[in-house]
């Protein structure tokens, strides 16, 4: 047996949270009484919560311990000077400003760094950070390689950009107007997909010749690290931290949501080289956020997130992370279930197009797949398809993804494998009488980030 293969949890467990199952006859109803949208249960009537990994993780007792510690002071406050600190340490640039979760960052960056017209070029879209480029007068250009399109494809770093068709887009409108390359580690609606060192490299060298601004998104950044060592030459024997670092030193700053690999609930910064950036960045997190001292978190929040950025690089953890995640993927794959490959470093993703081939994208089969998971075993996923990419803000069209997916999202040191075991059974149960589930139409259909609080109609 291979004890590496799929390594035990790296902690016992101190507190514990009840779970219940209601029955299916009451799921059927309450997901009708949602409008098909798993954003719309209520967590009580869940099982096993999948819905995403974001602010869901379960916090260490040293975290718990730094909640009491928390320095609640308006300005100044001493939690804020241990979370600057251990950023700067850890990711290697020179400001911090903190703020309220991902979102709050990018905010933030999109209105410092975007001069309206400007191109964002980034490694796929993700819908809070490319909503802020485009509220800000960006245009979105995506530069992830076609392969990242193609769900079958099953190659290492799948979330790497094509040098080229950033080269065509800096040949065609010139490199003053590209705002910034925006490249995510890893790429969340690729599959949670990875980008190597070499091309990180590559993209800094690139824009650095042509005095183009790199800022990544950190927020699965450890989760990358671990594939680098895991699959790319060179690395094996590399500290996590400093490949984390190392990767940062590409980047002129990062937006991150804290509620990801910070291991926290809730929280999240901007980092940034520039002196200018960061004098912008400050006049504005006031605005938007709080003092640039706490940026909308409280000091204990600010400490816990500290805590767990220096345990999100430990390598027990991050092994067991990742390794969890591809159990659950390869218990799937196994029964010949359609998923994204290779197996990401946060998430499962089904194939909705493959899983369901009687719908058309039309009838939303990723939204209704999620909608059929959630009545079959109380299991809460969500749809990263048609609905999550919206509409086009010039035609008004739906950008019709060639990724329809759902999303199998593991919260970080929640669950065990006996819980990913029953998720796999759910999902190979339903993929078995897979011609009943019904497609969708909207019921009500908000104008921004409609996949949160839409309603859908089975058809
Ligand atoms: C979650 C997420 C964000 C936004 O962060 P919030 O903390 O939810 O505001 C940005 N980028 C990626 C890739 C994410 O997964």
């Amino acid at each position: 047996m291979d004890l590496q293969r799929y390594p035990a949890e790296p902690f016992r467990i101190k507190a514990v949270e009840p779970i219940r199952m209601i029955d299916k006859n009451q799921r059927e109803q309450l997901m009708a009484e949602a409008g098909y949208n798993t954003f719309l249960l209520k967590a009580e009537d869940v099982y096993i919560d999948l819905l995403t990994d974001s602010g869901t993780n379960a916090m260490s007792d040293r975290q718990w311990a730094g909640m009491m510690q928390g320095d609640e002071a308006y300005a100044g406050s001493r939690s804020f000077y241990r979370l600057e600190d251990t950023v700067k340490r850890l990711f290697g640039f020179a400001h911090v400003v903190p703020t309220h979760q991902g979102r709050g960052a990018e905010n933030i960056l999109s209105r410092i760094a975007i001069k309206p017209g400007q191109y964002v070029p980034g490694n796929m879209y993700f819908t809070t950070t490319r909503y802020h480029q485009e509220a800000n007068g960006g245009i979105f250009h995506d530069i992830i390689q076609d392969q990242a399109h193609n769900a079958a494809a099953d190659i290492p770093f799948k979330g790497n950009v094509d040098l080229d068709k950033l080269d065509a887009l800096v040949g065609k409108v010139g490199a003053e107007n590209i705002a910034y390359v925006c490249v995510a580690v890893t790429v969340n609606l690729a599959g949670g997909q990875p980008v190597s060192m070499a091309n990180l490299r590559a993209v800094a060298e690139y824009c650095r010749a042509r005095g183009i601004r790199v800022f990544m998104d950190a927020t699965r950044c450890v989760e990358n690290a671990y594939f680098i060592r895991e699959q790319e030459a060179g690395y094996q024997d590399t500290p996590i931290a400093d490949i984390v670092k190392e990767m940062f030193s590409y980047a002129d700053g990062c937006t991150m949501s804290g509620k990801k690999d910070c291991i926290t609930n809730i929280g999240g910064f901007l980092c940034l080289n520039d002196e200018e950036l960061f004098t912008a960045a400050k006049e504005l997190v006031v605005v938007f956020e709080g003092m640039p001292s706490y940026g909308g978190m409280a000091g204990r929040d600010m400490e816990a997130m500290a805590v767990g950025l220096e345990e999100a690089m430990q390598e027990e953890y991050i092994e067991h992370r990742v390794k969890q995640v591809r159990y659950l993927g390869d218990r799937l794959m196994e029964a010949g279930v359609p998923i994204i490959r290779p197996v990401g470093g946060h998430a499962v993703f089904l194939d909705a197009r493959s899983f369901c081939p009687h719908l058309s994208q039309s009838q939303f089969p990723a939204q209704a797949l999620a909608a059929a998971i959630y009545v079959e075993g109380g299991v809460r996923s969500m749809e990263r398809g048609i609905i999550s990419a919206g509409r086009d803000k010039k035609t008004g069209e739906d950008q019709a993804p060639k990724l329809e997916t759902v999303r199998l999202t593991i919260p970080r040191r929640v669950y065990t494998y006996a819980h990913m075991d029953y998720v796999a059974e759910t999902v190979k149960h339903l993929h078995q009488h897979a011609a009943d589930i019904r497609g969708l139409k909207w019921a009500y259909e908000p104008k921004q980030l409609r996949f949160f609080t839409g309603r859908f109609e089975q058809l």
